[in-house]
């Protein structure tokens, strides 16, 4: 009999064959490529949760409950770990960066932690790609973890159908960014190590920003909004798991009634096509001009101050475009 091909073994969820294609796609390899292309019909069944948020919150540790609860409704998941900062890559130390070791022998849980930044495009797109074979490999929850919230960080998990924003009392940077616009509304907001006396307190600073930003919509629109719910979390006690997984299912209810998860699922993959073409013309771009003698001495003027950088911008792209 034939051996079957990765994809064949992938869509069947074997989790070597996930493992392989995901180094792949990491690696920036045209059978990577190619093998999204062809099991990319198949997408688009998992769910799919982005957590976000400072190191050392409690991320992991409350991937490892939910996935824990999770398998315990009988699902399949898939974990990524997105840690640009890392200097690892291909899943090394990844029992000491995601706290899921009780996990490792269960067939029906992969894990993979990328930080390979030199992917076309970027680990961003790495991780969009990797996330497609996950849900590709029948993966029913895909949880994505990033660490920080950095731009790349905020493009990863913006193409989540749902986003966790996990922060602990005391950690007051997060709320300073939600309450500066930098950060979108997440859907869910968890306080984790919630048997901190802050808590309460924390609790409210958030919901008054939340109000703000509320402040900015009409009534017709407020109808109908999704309200972000506050989860209370110990995640390492598995405390208010069970809360989280009910949010997070209400959270899919309402995108599903309210049309939305369509909608935002087709400006997610509007957004990545972009990015991509984006980072292919970049690339392009820069090969084309490695040993252009012209754009070389545009670059010359721009250093002696007689052209100024949109200028030669300008006149780059006449000549290419
Ligand atoms: P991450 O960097 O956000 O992924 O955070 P980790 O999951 O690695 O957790 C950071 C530290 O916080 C670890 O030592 C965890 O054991 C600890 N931790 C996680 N959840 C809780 C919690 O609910 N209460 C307390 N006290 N510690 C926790």
């Amino acid at each position: 009999m034939a051996e079957s091909t990765l994809a064949q073994r992938l869509l069947e969820g074997d989790r070597r064959a996930l493992a392989r294609a995901i180094t792949l796609v990491e690696d920036n390899r045209p059978e990577g490529w190619a093998l999204v292309r062809e099991v990319y019909p198949r997408t688009g069944r998992a769910e799919v949760v982005g957590f976000t948020g400072p190191p050392g919150v409690g991320k992991s540790t409350l991937i490892g409950a939910l996935t824990r609860a999770r398998r315990h409704a009988g699902r399949t998941v898939g974990v990524l770990s997105v840690d640009p900062s890392s200097p690892f890559t291909h899943g090394a130390l990844l029992g000491d960066r995601i706290r899921l070791t009780e996990h490792f022998l269960d067939q029906g849980v992969f894990i993979r932690s990328m930080a390979n930044r030199g992917a076309l495009g970027g680990l961003s797109e790495a991780a969009l790609q990797a996330a497609l074979l996950l849900d590709a490999a029948g993966r029913q929850d895909v949880f994505v973890e990033t660490v920080g919230v950095g731009q790349a960080e905020i493009d990863i998990i913006d193409h989540a159908d749902t986003i966790v924003l996990v922060l602990m009392p005391g950690s007051g940077d997060s709320i300073q960014a939600l309450k500066a616009g930098v950060m979108e509304i997440p859907d869910v907001i968890v306080i984790n190590k919630a048997d901190h006396p802050l808590t309460d307190t924390m609790i409210r600073e958030i919901r008054g920003v939340l109000s703000l930003a509320n402040l900015d919509r009409t009534p017709e629109q407020q109808r109908g909004v999704w309200r972000v719910p506050i989860v209370k979390t110990e995640a390492s006690a598995g405390k208010g798991i069970e809360q989280l997984v009910q949010s997070l299912q209400d959270h899919r209810a309402h995108i599903l009634a309210a049309g939305q998860l369509a909608e935002r699922r087709a400006r997610n993959l509007r957004s990545e096509v972009l990015a991509i073409a984006t980072a292919r013309l970049r690339r392009r771009l820069e090969d084309d001009l490695r040993e252009d003698p012209e754009f070389q001495r545009l670059l010359d003027r721009v250093v002696q101050r007689q052209l100024d950088p949109a200028s030669a911008a300008g006149a780059l792209l006449e000549r290419v475009g």
